[in-house]
């Protein structure tokens, strides 16, 4: 039995919530408004605020998850059957399956080994006369590479949304994921997220119509929503449905713990940052690939951190899983590659050669711990279970 194993068990994961996040949802629970209202109103605007948008330039709709906000974005798009979207296999499922909840195919393609971001030669390669959009990831929280992207958007004339649930902040070039020129941009407050709502999500568009119709579909496809209607100057019971529309709407008290988690995202980030270049430091003497950094002058969220083993690793990948687990570190592996799920491997008849870099990435993959809550011990305990382990 190691030492570790005496030490209380370090999570894979865990939310950093506040005394002021606490406070707001129970003055939330307090105020008689508890679903989408006042509190989700302040939350858009000051996450449209956040990422720079001249108000009324850049729309922030709240939806209570990613998920959510990549189908409305799809589907204010105008994506249906007999079109087919672009994305990568190395991504969680639901980057592609609101495709199909529109009845449009996925074509999945390769990544580039270097980033496990999407390849866009890989995209370009795959285009065909049906193709509508792309939509990249970026993977851990380092940006795809979107100059590249959005110029094969515009020779084709495709439409781009952004999986960004794991980019805030990210930056390309100095600007922030969400304000590079792309139809929608989706971020993700799931739990494990750089921020959490508990579930939650924001869909980012600077089209004024794609924001409009978004909204409409959030709720039931209705052309005013229930804080309007009931706190207008003149109550009103009346309103008209307009397309067969979704629940997807962002509730008061998510909003609540959302608008302080904003405040804070800045200081998340640079905590999650200094414990990767902790980690990037004492790794580098293992048999461990760790991951890229953001080119010099630009933001890497940090969601993830994520090692591969190298040729000279003694020890298998899912073999270091369980001695860490052993230690009692938790740990994860992103992704299993969308190709090698029943779903997406029988529907295209995919096979593991189509995505040789994906599937070479997951065979040696490992997230490690990476959150605000790991103190400076915390890192040390993991680095000194993958030396014994690996050393
Ligand atoms: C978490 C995640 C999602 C889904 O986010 P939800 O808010 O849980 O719907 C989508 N794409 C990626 C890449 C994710 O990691």
């Amino acid at each position: 039995m190691t030492q570790d194993s005496r030490l209380p068990f370090l999570p894979f994961a865990l939310p950093e919530i506040g005394e002021e996040e606490i406070a707001e949802v129970v003055e939330t629970l307090r105020s008689g408004w508890i679903t989408t209202g006042p509190k989700a109103k302040r939350f858009e605007a000051a996450f449209a605020e956040y990422l720079g948008g001249a108000p009324g330039e850049l729309h922030a709709i709240a939806v209570n998850s990613a998920t959510a906000g990549l189908h409305l974005a799809l589907e204010a798009l105008g994506i249906g059957p007999g079109d087919e979207v672009i994305t990568t296999t190395y991504t969680f499922t639901a980057t592609a399956e609101v495709a199909r909840y529109l009845g449009a195919d996925v074509v999945l393609v390769d990544i580039d080994p270097a980033t496990l971001n999407i390849d866009p030669r890989a995209v370009e390669a795959a285009i065909t006369p049906r193709t509508k959009a792309l939509l990249p990831v970026h993977y851990a929280g380092l940006a795809a590479d979107m100059p590249a992207l959005l110029d094969i958007a515009r020779r084709h004339g495709l439409k781009v949304v952004e999986d960004a649930a794991h980019a805030l902040p990210t930056t390309v070039q100095g600007q922030l994921v969400g304000t590079l020129g792309s139809d929608a941009t989706v971020f993700s407050f799931y739990a494990n997220k750089t921020m959490t709502t508990g579930e939650g999500g924001m869909l980012v568009t600077r089209d004024a119509a794609l924001a409009e119709r978004a909204r409409v579909m959030r709720l039931h496809g209705m052309n005013r929503d229930a804080f309007d209607r009931f706190t207008a100057k003149v109550p009103s019971w009346y309103y008209e449905i307009v397309a067969p529309g979704f629940k997807y709407n962002l509730t008061d008290i998510a909003a609540a713990l959302g608008l302080h988690q904003l405040r804070r995202v800045d200081g998340f980030q640079r905590r999650r940052a200094e414990i990767a270049a902790r980690y990037n430091e004492a790794l580098a003497a293992l048999p461990l690939q760790t991951p890229p950094d953001a080119p010099a002058g630009d933001l890497h969220a940090w969601h993830l951190y994520a090692v591969r083993l190298t040729e000279a690793a003694s020890v298998g990948r899912d073999a270091v899983i369980e001695r860490l687990f052993e230690a009692g570190i938790g740990c994860s592996v992103h992704y299993i590659p969308l190709h090698l799920h029943p779903y997406w491997r029988d529907r295209y008849q995919l096979s593991p050669a189509q995505f040789p870099h994906s599937q070479r990435a997951y065979e040696t993959i490992i997230s490690l711990p990476l959150y605000t809550r790991m103190c400076d011990a915390d890192v040390e305990r993991v680095i000194d279970a993958l030396r014994r382990i690996l050393g």
